[in-house]
């Protein structure tokens, strides 16, 4: 699996008051099994790529390679690209039906016209990759918490079986502790699978614990995109560009752990 996307430009409401150039001149290249976090302040642009990333929304100008395909050539099959990149959206719990939490995440199988037994495979994997006891197989899924709630829309898309997952701020609206247990189960999955994951955040400190690489945006630019190491030294410039993050001392000792040397003059660091 490869995605390369070149060029890739986005404008809103073309011609009207309201236009809005949200995507300017996107170069990037997404490699298999690669966890990446894709971070942004709010409105820098971050959901409208991702939804260029399966097909959803077409860009205004610019291309996009899947395994060395165009997907904008006019005989690219779009429905099997849907199906290769998985998206979960934003609070996705919105979008759970189904009476019974194993009948929800057989939905997304089932329309891929697989037979009955293989649907139910699909849904028992992916149940245990999203780490879903299977006591609640007959549970409604308005009856679970909201980490939970979560897990099943996750396993949803992951019955897919998707080449590419996408989580769209997968914390939103969770405690700390759904927040954690959240971001482990997503990295537990990446170790397990070796799936391609993008994990989209507003927050720094939600990825930077577990990505190999930071896609930073701001105002439809990538500003980053480098390990999350190496952004880290541009704190300064993070801070800038409205990331919440640098919390110096949380950077700093990030670069520590990570063994980076730390080369800044103008902050002190208190050592403990
Ligand atoms: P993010 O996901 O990083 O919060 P978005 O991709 O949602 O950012 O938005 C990027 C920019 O495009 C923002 O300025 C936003 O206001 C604008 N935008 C998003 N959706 C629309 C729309 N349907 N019509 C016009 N502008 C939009």
């Amino acid at each position: 699996m490869s995605i390369i996307i070149d060029k890739l430009n986005y404008i809103y409401s073309t011609g009207t008051a309201y236009e809005k150039h949200a995507l300017k001149n996107i170069n990037l290249v997404i490699n298999d099994g690669e966890f990446i976090g894709l971070i942004g302040h709010t409105g820098s642009g971050k959901s409208t790529l991702t939804q260029h990333l399966n097909g959803l929304m077409k860009g205004t100008s610019g291309d996009i390679y899947y395994n060395g395909e165009n997907i904008y050539d006019k005989n690219y099959n779009m429905k099997s690209l849907r199906n290769k990149v998985g998206l979960v959206f934003q609070y996705p719990e919105h979008q759970l039906f189904e009476t019974t939490v194993f009948k929800d995440i057989c939905f997304g199988p089932r329309n891929q016209g697989l037979d009955e037994l293989q649907i139910e495979l699909r849904a028992y994997e992916a149940m245990k990759m999203v780490g879903l006891d299977n006591d609640l197989l007959d549970a409604s899924p308005f009856e679970l918490s909201g980490g939970q709630k979560r897990r099943v829309a996750i396993a949803g898309v992951l019955a897919m079986k998707p080449e590419v997952l996408i989580l769209d701020e997968p914390t939103a609206g969770l405690d700390p502790k759904g927040r954690d247990e959240i971001l482990d189960q997503i990295a537990y999955l990446h170790k397990e699978s070796n799936i391609t994951v993008i994990l989209v955040s507003h927050s720094m400190e939600d990825v930077a614990r577990y990505v190999d690489r930071l896609i930073v945006m701001n105002k439809g630019e990538i500003a980053f995109n480098d390990t999350p190491q190496k952004v880290f030294a541009n704190y300064k410039e993070l801070e800038a560009i409205g990331l919440a993050a640098p919390q110096v001392t949380y950077v700093m000792n990030e670069l520590k752990i990570r063994g980076i040397p730390v080369k800044t003059t103008p902050i002190t660091v208190e050592e403990a």
